[in-house]
Order: structure tokens, then sequence, then C-alpha cells
């Protein structure tokens, strides 16, 4: 890939300095590509461009139908360039190549998707979602328009780099908004080539800026840019309470969009096979590196053994390999970090009295890469740290339980709130458990599906906010009533 520098006011621009940072192929621990390491300068001038294009330019002012001309290039241009990034993808994440294509097709399904959207902007009474207020105060007539709330900065993880981009790029240009897009470090190419994209959509410049970096700086930087309106995170819980805290200075308004540690209970009348492929899926794509990943498996007591047993021998059988070769599922871990980070955990669950019932360790036959089996851990307490945390890899843990209202309290018994699922041929009762879960997605009879039309985000420390939907789209706008007073007669304050 040829990196040029920085996307800032529609063109590549020279970094400020010459610092840079790595980034790593996990199937061979060896550098693609050295990548600009952005600073405060950087952001500052990807901020002005984007504050003189908000200010300024033509881009808030536009009809929703105008900008959704751009959206929809920009997703033309994606889908015309699938299978190129997603080869980038897998060579930047690790990810099996079928996910990886997933993702691209589902980035230009949202930037599709929300060119629809900004057309819907111009609908109501006069353009801008006019809506008449009816008052109960002859004289008096009110309306509210939504209108762009201004310069937002987005800060992205690695687990699905280009989608993650366009979960905030696309609903924040279809509100007339205008972005600095900070990728993780870990995994930055994809964000590079969005840059590519956008010029060759002719976005006007300013509209979309991108600047590479580390979290601590550039991250850093741009949170606490004084000229940033608005803060979209996805990330950690750590570095999202610290983007909050550092937010509130300038009372920024804030999305986050956090990590979770998700149930997924199955009543003894679920099909054992249909189990099996929903907790696998649940738990092993994209390596478990997956916010909803539904990682504690509750289990109906009278199914427990069996389940176990067949989870095992399926789990075991999985392909394990570099993402592009024919019939992996499992690919390496995104960096060493990442696991050291995981294997770090399963001791760690191991010592405190889980235990480990498959995997757990690197595969035989891949010295290289940063590979691990898929992992199941049982007999742990319900306050185990490892049934408590996010481990954020390849790594289950199974438990059993007796009744429903049991089931309940267990998987509510969690800090985080993002996901939850259940299996069970009574409908009757899957929705009664779908609404006793305290969690922002709920899926019954699957795990993990995720569609661009529906809301997605967390309760409690899984984040404040929804991406996607409608919702996705409002995280980026502003309300305002305008109320007008209309009469030949004064209002009777001091005239009577
Ligand atoms: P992370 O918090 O380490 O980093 C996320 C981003 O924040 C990166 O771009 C990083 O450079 C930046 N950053 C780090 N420190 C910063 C600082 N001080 N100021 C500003 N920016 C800073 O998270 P990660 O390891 O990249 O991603 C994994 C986490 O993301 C997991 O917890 C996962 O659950 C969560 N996640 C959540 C969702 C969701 O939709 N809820 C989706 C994907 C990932």
């Amino acid at each position: 890939m040829n990196v040029q520098g920085f996307y800032i006011d529609g063109q590549w621009q020279q970094p400020s300095s010459t610092n840079t940072f790595a980034t790593i192929n996990p199937a061979t621990e060896e550098v693609i590509e050295n990548i600009p390491a952005g600073n405060a300068k950087d952001i500052d001038s990807a901020v002005a461009a984007a504050r003189a294009a908000f200010d300024h330019g033509p881009w808030p002012k536009m009809t929703g139908a105008e900008r959704g001309k751009y959206l929809q290039k920009m997703a033309d241009i994606i889908n015309s360039r699938l299978d190129e990034l997603s080869k980038l993808e897998v060579l930047d994440n690790g990810k099996p190549y079928p996910e990886a294509k997933w993702d691209i097709e589902d980035t230009a399904g949202t930037f599709e998707f929300y060119a629809g959207l900004a057309k819907e902007l111009d609908k109501g009474v006069n353009g801008n979602s006019e809506e008449i207020i009816t008052l109960p105060e002859p004289g008096f007539s009110s309306k509210a328009i939504k209108e762009p709330l201004g310069v937002a900065g987005a800060i992205i993880p690695w687990n699905f780099p280009m989608l993650m981009a366009a979960w905030k790029v696309a609903p924040a240009l279809a509100a007339g908004c205008t972005m600095v897009l900070k990728p993780s470090e870990v995994t930055p190419l994809t964000a590079i080539a969005l840059g590519e994209i956008a010029i060759e959509a002719d976005l006007p410049a300013g509209v979309l800026n991108i600047v590479t970096g580390l979290g601590q700086d550039a991250g850093q930087a741009l949170v606490e840019h004084k000229d940033v309106d608005k803060l979209a995170f996805t990330g950690s819980v750590p570095t999202g309470s610290k983007i909050m805290a550092m937010a509130a200075h300038d009372i920024k308004n804030i999305s986050l969009e956090l990590g979770g540690k998700s149930p997924l209970v199955i009543f003894e009348d679920t099909d054992i096979e249909k189990a099996v492929e929903w907790i696998m899926f649940g738990i092993f794509w994209n390596q478990g590196q997956v916010c909803s990943a539904t990682s504690r498996v509750l289990v109906e007591e009278s199914l427990y053994p069996a389940l176990l047993e067949r989870l095992k021998t399926e789990a075991q059988r999985i392909t394990i390999g570099e993402g592009n070769e024919e019939g992996v599922l499992l690919g390496p871990l995104v960096n060493k970090a990442q696991h050291e980070k995981v294997l770090t955990a399963i001791s760690r669950g191991i010592d405190d009295g889980a235990t480990l019932f498959s995997g757990g360790k690197r595969p035989q036959g891949h010295k290289q890469g940063y590979y691990l089996e898929p992992t199941i851990l049982t007999d742990m307490d319900e306050d185990s740290w490892i049934w408590q945390e996010e481990i954020f890899g390849p790594v289950v843990c199974v438990k059993s339980f007796k009744t429903e209202q049991q089931a309940i309290a267990m998987a509510n018994n969690s800090r985080f709130g993002l996901a939850a699922a259940v299996m069970s041929k009574d409908l009757e009762r899957c929705d009664r458990v779908a609404k006793a879960f305290r969690a922002g997605i709920v899926w019954v009879n699957c795990s993990q599906p995720t569609f661009v039309e529906a809301p997605w985000g967390g309760y409690k420390h899984s984040g404040i906010g929804r991406e996607l939907g409608k919702w996705g789209l409002n995280n980026y706008l502003e309300t305002k009533q305008i109320t007008c007073f209309d009469s030949d007669e004064p209002w009777g304050w001091y005239i009577k």
C-alpha cells in the first residue's frame, strides 16, 4: 500500500514529524508497513479543516439527498474494491477471508444505508425533518428541526477496522457533520484506503479527515481539541472512561461503544446441533475478538454434559490457519500483546479454580503467528474474574443452571450489558427472557447476526448511546425548536 501521509482537507498531507509505528501481519509476525504517527499538530490541522468545512463549506447546508449521492458513490467504490480491501483486512487483522469479505460488504452496505437515510432528512414539513409541535397557548406556533451537530471526532478499535469506521463516518456525514477519524494503530490500513475512496468520490475538502497515530498522542489530542463538538468512541471500557472524563472538560457530546461479557442462555429443549453452532459462532468468529461475543454460556442442567462433549468435539475440529487459506475458520489473534493477554487470562482462570475443558494453548504446527486453540473453560465461580471480565479471545466459559429465574439472574449478574442471547423451542419463554435481560442487543435462537437497520449499543458499563439505524444518525444531529408568536394583541405580561 502506498501510504502518502494523512488525508486532510481533501488531499494527502505530509506528517509534521518523521515518527512512525509498525503495523504487523499477525499470521507471520512480520512488519507490513511503517505508518506515520500523527501528533497534536497533525490533529490540529485535521480539526481546522473539518471546522472550516463545517462553518464555511457547502456540506452541512446541502440537502440530505445531495450528501447521500456522495455516500452512495463511496459505497459503490468500496464494492468495486471488495476483494482487494478484504485481503488488506486479512493482512492487517488476521481474520479469515470470508469474514473480512462480510466486513467490507457491510461497510459498503452501511454507506448505502445512510445514503438513504440522508434523503429522509429532507422530508418533514419543509426539509430538515421539520416537525410541527401543537401548543396549547393561542398565538404561538412551534416546530422542531434537526441540524448537524458540528465537527465529530471518531476513535475506533482494531477488531472490525473498516466496518467500525463506516459505523461512524457514514451516519456523521449523512447528518451533515464533518469528521476527523483516528483509526486503531493496530490495524490502520483500510482506514487509509478510506481516504483514497473519499478522494475518488470527490468528497468536498475537509468533510472527512483521517489521521493515523497512537491513542495517547493523536487520540488524546483529538479528544481534548476545543473545536471538536462530538466524540464517537468504540473501544475498551478503561479508554472509554478516560475519554468521557476528558470530554467533560468542554461538555462535548459523547457516544461510547464499549466492551461486554455477554451471556447465551440455552434451555434443554434446544436442538443440540443448533446450540453448538451458535455457541461456536458466538465466541470463535473473528477469533472471539468481538465486543458482543457470547463468552458466558449458560446451559440447563439436564443438557449440560451432552452439550459440553459435543462442543468440545466440534471446537477441536476447527481449521486454524492464515486467513487467506481455504476453509480456515480461526485465524491468529490480532497481535502479540493480545495473544499474551488472552493466554494470561486463561492461566488466571485456571489458577482461580476453573477447569480447562479444551484448548488453552498455541495449536500444534503454528510456531509463528499469534495463534490460539479454541478454548472451553468450566466449573468457575460466578463471581470469579474469568466469568466476569472480558477476555476478547476465543475463550468460552460454560456453566449450568436449574431454573429460568436462576438463568436470568446469572445472565444479568455482570457490570456489562452489551448483548445477550437465549435459545429454546418455546418462543414465549424466549420473549420473557429477552425482556428480562439487561442488555442493549438480544438474540433469540441465534447469536451475533447484525443488521445496519437495527440499533446497536449497550447498557451499564458497555456504553452510552446507540449506533446504526436511525439511532446512529441521531448521534450526529441536534434538535432545535423554533417557536413563533403571531398575534395583533399584546401577550399580556405587563400590558393588560
Ligand atoms: P482500546 O480502548 O485499547 O483502543 C481503542 C481506540 O482508542 C484506539 O484507536 C486507540 O488508539 C484509542 N485510544 C487509546 N488510548 C486513548 C486515549 N488516551 N485517548 C484517545 N484515544 C485513545 O480498545 P481496542 O483494544 O482497540 O478494542 C477492543 C475493545 O473495543 C474491547 O473492549 C471491545 O469490546 C471494544 N469494542 C466495542 C464495540 C461495541 O460496539 N460496543 C465494538 C468493537 C470493539
